[in-house]
């Protein structure tokens, strides 16, 4: 079995606490991913996907409860040690690409590095690693609103992996991207997974993409309604079962 590489006790988020429109979000949600696992996120819209997936990457802190990474429990660390943590051990994906305009594709994606301190010679090495990999060499010394959407998300992308993170975190990482960037996103999200054993954790609300993933955690109301495992089944049955799944939900809408 392999190990365990993120973890939640009783994690409970209350947005506004103590205060008249005090809202939670997250309730008491025990969840674990193992090394490895390509796990995506569903639910309906405003069930806490984002939440959730703030609170388990250090974005944001839980109310109550949890939240341990590679084996540390991030409340007890100071606001450095989690800069510090966050930049070695997670990579963020957005559906914004959240590249600065006013850099270039390669100074976005050497900006880790940087605030790393990674020597400069070192750093351009592994930014052309990474652009290389990705097949985006020729685009580095262009600013992000002269690339494609599919490029700027390679991009996105090379950011995230450049510091060899042990989880990549995405929150609708196709968003915005048309269906032939989405699939040649995620085909590099399922090498990186199969063949480095990067853990994957996607919030998608695609069935198509969330086929991709080896576990499916639907969260409904701040709670973890149920999971399916692919299992030994074909894609096609696990996007089906997926679909069924989702399905439902809208079911309940019909007058
Ligand atoms: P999802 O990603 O599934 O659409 P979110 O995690 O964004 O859901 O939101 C879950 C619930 O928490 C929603 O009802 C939303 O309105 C509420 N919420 C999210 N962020 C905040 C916030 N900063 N302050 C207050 N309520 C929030």
């Amino acid at each position: 079995m392999p190990q365990t590489i993120l973890e939640t006790k009783n994690l409970t988020k209350i947005y506004n606490l103590g205060q008249e429109n005090e809202f939670e979000a997250l309730h008491h949600i025990n969840f674990t991913a193992r090394a490895g696992e390509f796990l995506c996120i569903m639910g309906p819209s405003g069930s806490g996907k984002t939440t959730f997936i703030n609170n388990i990457s250090t974005i944001d802190f839980p109310t109550k409860g949890q939240v341990l990474i590679d084996g540390v429990e991030i409340h007890t660390m100071s606001a450095n040690e989690i800069g510090r943590f966050r930049s070695r051990t997670l990579g963020f994906v957005f559906q914004e690409f959240n590249l600065l305009d006013t850099h270039t594709i390669y100074e976005n994606i050497a900006m880790p590095l940087a605030l790393a301190k990674v020597k400069k010679g070192e750093a351009r090495q592994r930014v052309e690693t990474m652009a290389r990999q990705m097949g985006i060499q020729e685009i580095l010394h262009k600013y992000p609103r002269e690339c494609s959407g599919g490029q700027r998300q390679r991009g996105a992308i090379c950011r995230a992996l450049v510091m060899n993170p042990k989880i990549i975190i995405a929150d609708e990482p196709t968003g915005n991207l048309d269906r032939r960037s989405a699939n040649e996103f995620l085909e590099l999200v399922d090498r990186l997974n199969k063949e480095q054993a990067v853990t994957i954790i996607m919030v998608t609300h695609d069935p198509l993409i969330a086929s991709y993933s080896s576990r499916m955690v639907y969260i409904k109301d701040g709670m973890i309604e149920q999971t399916i495992e692919k299992g030994h089944v074909s894609q096609k049955e696990y996007f089906w079962k997926i679909t069924e799944i989702n399905a439902s939900e809208s079911n309940n809408m019909f007058v």
